[in-house]
């Protein structure tokens, strides 16, 4: 954090200048200023396995954090092993690489592993750090398959750890806004959702472009908050699904993956949502139709700034670090020994899954898939 001007980091972490004192949403914040002797001190020690682009956010966003420590890493580059040793002054004790993981069992130093590689990656890191007794938090999406989502649940359930997906989202204050208005009925029956996030990719190489690595293009990266945003708002789950690929425009770039991808989900109270997410365009957007008026977010999904009206007026929350605030209202729960709300866990990472799986299929067969 030392090498990034207080402007870099503050835009690098979603936030405006000047907006440093609203690092915690109200809903949370005397909860945050009644606890902060709480604990007696303890932070959630947490160890960043994946030092990419999203990792380096989660560490900014940690280190302004009021209840976790970047701990340790986990990386298998030794160059980054040195600069981040220097930048988080991490002991030497705490940094692995991928081979020599499993030695984190023997760490007393370390409460909890962040899983933040290439998705398929997800399954094999979360199940090692649950056999080496650490809680985890595992990236969006949860992994590349259900089966692979309910084996990660299994093994932590049995070692007694505890799965959370890094759903930072529920944690953001529009975004809750979003879910409240749906879920009270505030503007009456939902009848329609709109949630879809798209942006240019056009670099070849990179292993969101590689199926064995990202499990699937837009759907899995960006897909998949789209299927969040419609559950939440709605608060019901999906009974089946209709789904079609867009053109392919570049055959180099979308040779294993889909370029953009349009889907339809019905739901029990009748409402129906339509999303798309592509690797084409830039799209951030989420609204909401319903019998009394509407309610909609652009940006919506993305670090912010967020944007939001209803057909009522405009909607103004503060912007937060939404990093550090998604870890520290984990770190309260695990810290206080309970259990993590079931909107964040790994079982919610499987329903999303699921609907993933069955969208690419909707697409694939040309048919309505159940999901019920
Ligand atoms: P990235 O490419 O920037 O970083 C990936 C990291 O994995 C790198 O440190 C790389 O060295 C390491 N790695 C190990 N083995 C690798 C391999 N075989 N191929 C490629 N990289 C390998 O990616 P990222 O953007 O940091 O994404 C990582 C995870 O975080 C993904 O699951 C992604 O979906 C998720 N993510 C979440 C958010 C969010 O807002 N919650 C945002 C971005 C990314």
């Amino acid at each position: 954090m030392e090498n990034l001007s207080r402007r870099t980091f503050l835009q690098k972490v979603g936030l405006g200048v000047g907006a440093t004192a609203a690092l915690t949403i109200p809903a949370f914040e005397n909860l945050a200023n009644a606890n902060a002797h709480f604990y007696g001190g303890k932070k959630l020690n947490i160890a960043l396995c994946g030092l990419g682009r999203y990792a380096t956010y989660l560490a900014e966003g940690i280190a302004v954090s009021q209840y976790c420590r970047v701990a340790g890493i986990v990386t298998g580059t030794p160059a980054k092993a040195v600069e981040w040793k220097k930048m988080y002054s991490i002991p030497d004790a705490n940094i692995y690489n991928y081979q020599n993981f499993d030695q984190i069992a023997k760490n007393k130093d370390i409460d909890l592993v962040y899983v933040v590689l290439p998705n398929a990656m997800h399954k094999e890191f979360t199940i090692r750090a649950a056999k080496a007794g650490k809680h985890v938090i595992v990236e969006k999406p949860m992994a590349i398959t259900a089966e692979d989502c309910q084996e990660m649940i299994a093994v932590c359930a049995k070692a007694g750890v505890q799965l959370a997906v890094g759903y930072r989202l529920h944690f953001e204050p529009y975004n809750l806004e979003m879910k409240r208005l749906g879920q009270e009925k505030v503007f009456g029956q939902i009848r329609l959702v709109e949630a879809s996030l798209g942006y240019k990719s056009s670099d070849p190489t990179q292993w969101r472009h590689k199926k064995a690595l990202s499990g699937g293009g837009p759907l899995m990266n960006l897909g998949v908050y789209c299927v969040q945003c419609c559950r939440y708002i709605l608060g019901e789950e999906p009974v089946s699904v209709t789904a079609q690929f867009g053109p392919v425009t570049n055959q180099q770039l979308f040779s294993e993956i889909e370029e953009s991808i349009t889907w339809q989900l019905q739901f029990p109270s009748g409402a129906l949502t339509t999303s798309t997410s592509t690797y084409n365009c830039g799209v951030d957007r989420v609204f909401a139709g319903a019998d009394d008026g509407f309610f909609e977010l652009s940006p919506a999904i993305s670090y912010g700034p967020f944007r939001g009206r209803t057909s009522k007026g405009e909607l103004n929350f503060p912007e937060i670090n939404q990093q550090a605030t998604q870890c520290d209202e984990i770190a309260k729960v695990l810290l206080e020994n309970k259990k993590l709300p079931s909107h964040i866990t790994g079982e919610e990472g499987l329903k999303d899954m699921k609907v993933l799986q069955a969208v690419y299929k909707a697409a694939e067969t040309g048919k309505r898939v159940s999901l019920s």
